[in-house]
């Protein structure tokens, strides 16, 4: 036998007798749902916008394309977090001795100054 890859089966989470192969599920499940139009639904927790079966829920969190998204990004993150801690650490600017000692002739001219 000279079987390059081995197709991959799914479960179609409405009926389990459905077994699909993985890349034609997005397209099984568009003609299934039509026969189980009273599921429940939920919200994608990656994304707001995708309204999801609460069936089919397992199958989207791992197709879903927000959820590769935010990995690749919670990944660049980690890369940059050491030195923008760096970065904050940095000492604060003294504040000018000479400066403060005008200001303070300044203050004690104008108390001087009767008022009327
Ligand atoms: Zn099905
Ligand atoms: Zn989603």
């Amino acid at each position: 036998m000279c079987e390059p890859k081995p197709r991959q089966l799914m479960t179609c989470p409405y009926n389990k007798a459905h077994q699909v192969e993985q890349y034609r599920m997005h397209i099984h499940l568009q003609k299934c749902r039509k026969q189980y139009p009273n599921e429940a639904v939920s919200v994608c927790p990656f994304d707001a916008t995708h309204i999801i079966r609460d069936v089919e829920m397992d199958y989207h969190v791992r197709t879903c394309p927000k959820r590769i998204l935010m990995d690749s990004q919670i990944y660049i993150t980690d890369d940059d977090h050491c030195p923008v801690t760096e970065a904050l650490s940095a000492p604060v600017a003294q504040p000018d001795t000479t400066s403060s000692e005008n200001w303070d002739d300044v203050s004690t001219a104008s108390y001087l100054i009767p008022t009327l």
